[in-house]
């Protein structure tokens, strides 16, 4: 028997109409970097996307599921884009501005993107590649920046607002599937090649529903999000969607991304809510300590991405500050487990199951495959790949040029779960924890030692700012750790002593021999360690190594 119920389309456009009526008055603010931010409500925000879409569709003609680029920071523009693109059929195609030049050229040709809309700031990074990318007919620039660098180019170029200004302010929106495109980005490539996940009106509906269960974010339209995360990294983590959702207020960073005006822009406007990467929090951490500011309208962080370590959690407690650590992925849209430890507990209690990566949400299933392909038990201690399912998780990567979709093997079970790469163990009441990336773990000897594991415990000495601990290939045990650290300004602390604060949480044998104190741990595109980075400096003997 069918069920009686309306089926009506899950789409972006519907998000749009909500959030620009109901929630008319919420507001954008962004950092302009002058003495007042830019202000505009959620209405003024949804008639400007939809004069967008009628400006992309009668002047640059954008039609059907064609790719419209953003090369842009975090603003209301793009999120004028975010609504407008895929309200209209088209596809949002969010370009990474921190990828290096081949590896954006490449993706911009595998989307076939027809137009990008960029910020004048980011010009510099846009103008050199264009020779590159021949599919790119129309480029719409928006705000401060140097025009010249177009003058070249074979494309045609617009203002964005010029493009907009007077146009309709109703837009005939198409009604579309909900299994449709509707976004896509390509994965940060941490680990290997870009892929392309194509994200649907319907998964990103849902997610965004998701996000805001109080079991989530949780936040209402007496929040304010400071959305630090990029919005080309993973859709802003679904921020904008779900904001638009519940009229949550957002803050947008623009390029202000420097711990120091983020610490100025929490003070002002005072948002009760933030999402960034864990290396964001460490430096904002580092500018409070030095110029103290208030950052305690705050009331919840969602930190990820990378593994929080549990002294930078402490820190901001004391700041008034809670973490809250969440993990995802590209291909899961991104939000899959957030650690709100359960109900009733006391501080101390809830301390374990705050540096969990927390539980699965209803929507996102999920078991753990051991080396031999066989499911383990959910008993904290069975450690093996987490595989995950669900409506907002990638079932395929995006093919490219009329190609396929792909589902490379290491990425996908044949039962068609996505298999994500990480390693962890869950404990009978669902608390997910990881202990590391499966490329990550260090195979010392037949047994595994946890890099993450290594690295929290060194992060967790006064004088250290910042630790990675990779592996590096050894005669005797295959692989031993490599432990590189940035010491805090003024420290005196030597290896051994830093081997002996270890030894009082890590097993003996996990002990790392090799030793480096470096400058800095390199970062990925979106701000996470990239081993990759350390692994090839030792091999290449760039790094002043002691042995212990
Ligand atoms: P990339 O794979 O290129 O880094 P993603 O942003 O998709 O790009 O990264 C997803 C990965 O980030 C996860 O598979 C996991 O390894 C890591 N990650 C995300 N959140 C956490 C977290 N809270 N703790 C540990 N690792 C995390």
């Amino acid at each position: 028997m069918l069920s009686t119920m309306q089926d009506v389309p899950l789409t972006v456009t519907r998000i749009l109409q909500h959030g620009m009526t109901i929630h008319g008055k919420s507001q954008i603010t962004t950092w302009t970097g002058e003495a007042e931010p830019q202000r505009r409500t959620f209405a003024e925000v949804g008639e400007r996307a939809t004069r967008l879409a009628n400006a992309l569709r009668d002047e640059l003609g954008i039609d059907g599921d064609q790719r419209v680029a953003t090369l842009m920071w975090n603003n209301a523009e793009h999120v004028e884009a975010y609504f407008a693109i895929p309200s209209m059929g088209a596809v949002l195609h969010t370009l990474n501005l921190r990828l290096p030049a081949e590896q954006l050229v490449w993706i911009v040709n595998h989307a076939a993107d027809r137009a990008v809309i960029v910020n004048g700031s980011l010009l510099p990074l846009l103008a050199p590649l264009l020779p590159h990318l021949p599919t790119i007919e129309h480029i719409v620039v928006s705000g401060p920046g140097d025009r010249g660098l177009l003058a070249d180019t074979q494309a045609r170029v617009y203002e964005y607002e010029e493009l907009i200004a007077g146009r309709p302010t109703t837009y005939d929106w198409p009604e579309l599937d909900e299994r449709t495109a509707a976004a896509m980005c390509y994965t940060s490539g941490t680990t290997g090649d870009p892929k392309g996940v194509v994200y649907s009106h319907r998964s990103i509906y849902l997610h965004s529903m998701q996000v805001n269960m109080a079991e989530s974010m949780g936040l209402s339209d007496s929040d304010t999000t400071l959305v630090v995360v990029p919005q080309f990294h993973v859709n802003a983590w679904g921020l904008p969607h779900a904001t638009f959702m519940t009229g949550i207020n957002m803050l947008m960073p623009d390029r202000f991304l420097q711990p120091a005006p983020l610490a100025d822009m929490i003070e002002r406007e005072k948002p009760s809510h933030a999402a960034a990467v864990p290396t964001i929090w460490q430096g904002l951490l580092a500018e409070v300590t030095a110029n103290p500011r208030d950052l305690s309208s705050m009331k919840q962080v969602t930190i990820g991405g990378a593994a929080c370590p549990p002294a930078l959690m402490e820190a901001y407690d004391k700041l008034g500050v809670r973490l809250c650590h969440a993990w995802g992925m590209t291909e899961t849209s991104p939000l899959g487990t957030m650690a709100h430890p359960p109900a009733g507990l006391s501080a101390e209690e809830e301390w374990p199951y705050r540096v969990t990566q927390g539980r699965f949400p209803a929507g996102v299933e999920a078991r753990l495959v051991g080396p031999g392909g066989e499911i383990l038990s959910w008993d904290g201690e069975s450690a093996g790949e987490l595989e995950v399912r669900g409506t907002w998780i990638a079932g395929a990567y995006y093919g490219g040029a009329g190609g396929e979709d792909f589902r490379p093997e290491d990425k996908f079970s044949e039962d068609g779960w996505l298999k994500t790469g990480d390693v962890g163990v869950i404990s009978p009441d669902g608390f997910l924890t990881l202990t590391d990336r499966a490329k990550d773990v260090i195979k010392s000897g037949g047994e595994w030692i946890s890099s993450v594991e290594l690295e929290n415990a060194l992060m967790a000495h006064p004088e250290v700012a910042e630790a990675a601990v990779v592996a590096v290939p050894d005669d005797k045990w295959g692989e031993r750790p490599l432990a590189t650290v940035v010491l805090k300004e003024g420290s005196t602390a030597d290896y051994e002593t830093l081997r002996a604060f270890l030894a009082e949480k890590i097993a003996k044998w996990q002990l790392p021999e090799r030793w480096a104190v470096i400058p800095a741990v390199p970062k990925t595109s979106v701000g996470k360690f990239d081993k990759k980075v350390i692994r090839r400096q030792y091999a290449d003997g760039e790094l002043d190594v002691t042995q212990l």
